[in-house]
């Protein structure tokens, strides 16, 4: 298959773990053969310096004409003072609107091999770690009308709107994802108080007649947030609201360790998806070669499975990491007393999984 990556390396380590992503991408390819095309887009403080705006028109159009967009991380110091409209993270939420990508989905999965990293109780993470929440992204409350106003007081109010269409698209993808993997749904909501979570609730099981081979659960927000910490082997996919998701999808990342280690999609109608990890441009440790890729590799294999519909081959890529780290590898964060772990590169650390994958 061939399939036209746009390539967004950003800033700080951005270029260092997207150019490892890339090493497992090509290994995939060689051993599938697949054709994998990159074609670079600039967005964030790199776009600011080359162009003068954090994501020009024609870096936007590159990447709503590819087939997906692989990011690296974008930000620094350099562009803090920059104005409010011209900042790095502007380009990245015009990019969200431009691919019209209105579907956070964001994996919470503990490798065993890191599981002392995690603040579970060890007995709660043996029973495993691995499900994915999918948060709807460009509506909801924070996209609702904001005011504060005098009235003897000031007063403030946020208006939290969904229509049945809003739910029904990311509703679906909830019920794609969930057929993707275990076949478990879990619909997250607080219907014994807000009107729009019970129109969530009544759209999700209108849908859940469509997809009879996926089990639909419901949930309130606050019982969730209790089971994520006590039981978190329960859950396949959840799908849930944009505030309900941006908090539970933290407190997903914290119990599997590693901010390093976890990556994201994001999706809207198409099958062109926005694939990053969840960490920033870490200009602490840029240039180095000390950063950890495997967030931006996982993501990689999130768009073969998600946006490409390879399977294997992203299995592959998840089978590998777990390989490596089985091997003892670690990169800096990952790096514990524990006896016989060895120190790898960022660039190592590429190769390795990259070797791996062909291996398998
Ligand atoms: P950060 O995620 O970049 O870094 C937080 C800490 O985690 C740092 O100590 C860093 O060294 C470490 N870290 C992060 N990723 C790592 C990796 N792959 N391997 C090893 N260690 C890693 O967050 P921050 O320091 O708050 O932000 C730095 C810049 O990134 C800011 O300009 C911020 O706006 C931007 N940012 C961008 C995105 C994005 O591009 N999506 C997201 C968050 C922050």
């Amino acid at each position: 298959m061939k399939k036209h990556i746009a390539v967004i390396r950003g800033d700080g380590i951005g270029p260092e773990i997207v150019n490892e992503a890339i090493k497992v991408l090509d290994a995939v390819a060689e051993k599938y053969g697949h054709t994998f095309e990159y074609e670079d887009a600039y967005m964030g403080g790199c776009a600011i310096d080359k162009f003068g705006d954090p994501l020009p028109e024609s870096e936007l159009k590159k990447c709503v004409e590819s087939d997906s967009v692989l990011l690296g991380a974008v930000g620094g110091k350099k562009w803090d003072s920059v104005p409010g409209n011209m900042r790095p993270e502007k380009g990245l939420l015009r990019l969200r609107a431009g691919m019209g990508v209105y579907s956070n989905n964001r994996p919470a999965k503990i490798w065993p091999q890191l599981a002392s990293a995690s603040p579970l109780k060890p007995e709660t993470v043996a029973k495993g770690i691995d499900f994915i929440i999918v948060r709807e992204l460009i509506g909801g409350i924070y996209f609702g009308e904001h005011k504060t106003y005098e009235d003897g007081e000031k007063i403030s109010e946020d208006v939290m709107k969904y229509s049945e269409s809003e739910i029904e698209r990311i509703g679906r993808i909830g019920f794609e994802t969930a057929r993707r993997r275990r076949k478990k749904l879990c619909s997250v909501e607080k219907s014994n108080v807000l009107d729009t979570s019970r129109l969530w609730k009544s759209v999700m099981h209108r849908l859940a007649d469509e997809y009879p081979d996926v089990e639909l659960s419901d949930m309130l927000v606050d019982n969730c947030a209790m089971q994520i910490v006590k039981d978190p082997s329960q859950f396949d996919v959840i799908v849930t609201e944009n505030m309900f998701g941006d908090i539970l999808s933290d407190e997903a990342s914290m119990i599997t360790g590693s901010i390093g280690m976890i990556p994201s999609s994001s999706l809207g109608k198409t099958s062109c998806g926005l694939y990053e990890p969840i960490h920033g441009s870490a200009p602490d440790i840029a240039g180095q070669d000390i950063a950890n890729p495997i967030g931006t590799i996982l993501s990689a294999a999130m768009m073969l499975r998600y946006s490409f519909d390879m399977p294997r081959e992203a299995d592959d890529i998840e089978e590998a990491v777990g390989k490596v780290l089985g091997e003892g590898w670690r990169t800096g964060d990952i790096m514990s007393a524990e006896e016989g772990l060895k120190r790898a590169k960022c660039s190592e650390m590429g190769t390795l999984i990259a070797k791996a994958v062909k291996a398998i």
